[in-house]
């Protein structure tokens, strides 16, 4: 089919030409922004979508994927194991399931409990886990029952993560609030990030921005996008 020039090479509804809009959208942004692509995540958010399309996402060339939920993660990464993916775990974690998580996520974004910080820790039967890398996750809006540390709590919660030994901290993680203009709430998790920095020195991430408001992520800083449904298409029903 490739070379016939009647035909589409690229189904223009597929994944293929959303990943290539939404990478052209990324590399607009950070041209506005005065910022190099280079410094920017791209994390494929794939919930509820099969591990045929990840397989699919990975041959087009992308490196990082995001889930959220323990049980169907665990069975993609299993799936795709042949695969040299980054598998980034972004939805609100049990202490229960942590360890679990750990045994293939290499990156849990949404640290936001102390309890599921100190499941971290190495215990007496896994006294040399596998070491992971962590965000904090921040919470922007107004309403203290959505995921996230309260802005004047991430200190104590970085302290208590670099505290595990086995969570090697990156930095920061928050969804923008649905009532706030996104750019302004980027902008306050930005000053957060400065605050994580000075006490943990190299935990400089952002993980922010979705497919509703990256480019606003971008110009405040972000450095790992999580995008969905922009490059996936619309979830289906949860199974
Ligand atoms: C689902 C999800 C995303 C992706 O959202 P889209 O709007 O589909 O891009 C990003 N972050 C988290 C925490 C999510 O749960």
């Amino acid at each position: 089919m490739a070379g016939d020039p009647r035909l589409p090479s690229v189904d223009r509804d597929g994944p293929e030409a959303r990943l290539a809009s939404v990478r052209a959208s990324i590399a607009d942004a950070a041209r506005s922004a005065g910022r190099s692509v280079d410094e920017i995540t791209l994390v494929v958010v794939t919930k509820y979508h099969p591990a045929s399309l990840v397989r699919e996402l990975a041959a087009l060339g992308v490196t990082d994927v995001g889930e959220n939920r323990h049980q169907e993660a665990q069975a993609k990464a299993a799936e795709l194991a042949d695969l040299d993916l980054t598998w980034h775990f972004v939805g609100q974690l049990q202490s229960k399931k942590a360890r679990q998580v750990r045994r293939y996520a290499d990156v849990v974004q949404s640290l936001d409990r102390d309890s599921v910080v100190d499941a971290f820790a190495p215990t007496e039967s896994e006294p040399e886990p596998r070491v992971i890398d962590g965000f904090v996750q921040v919470n922007l809006t107004d309403d203290p029952g959505r995921g996230g540390v309260q802005p004047d709590a991430v200190e104590a919660m970085v302290e208590r993560v670099l505290r595990t030994g086995t969570v090697r901290l990156r930095g920061v993680m928050a969804v923008a609030p649905l009532d706030e203009e996104p750019r302004r709430a980027f902008a306050r998790l930005r000053g957060i990030s400065a605050r994580v920095a000075a006490i943990a020195p190299g935990a400089t991430d952002i993980s922010a921005g979705m497919s509703g408001d990256h480019a606003e992520a971008i110009a405040e800083g972000a450095t790992h996008l999580r995008i969905g449904t922009a490059i996936t298409g619309n979830r289906p029903a949860a199974p």
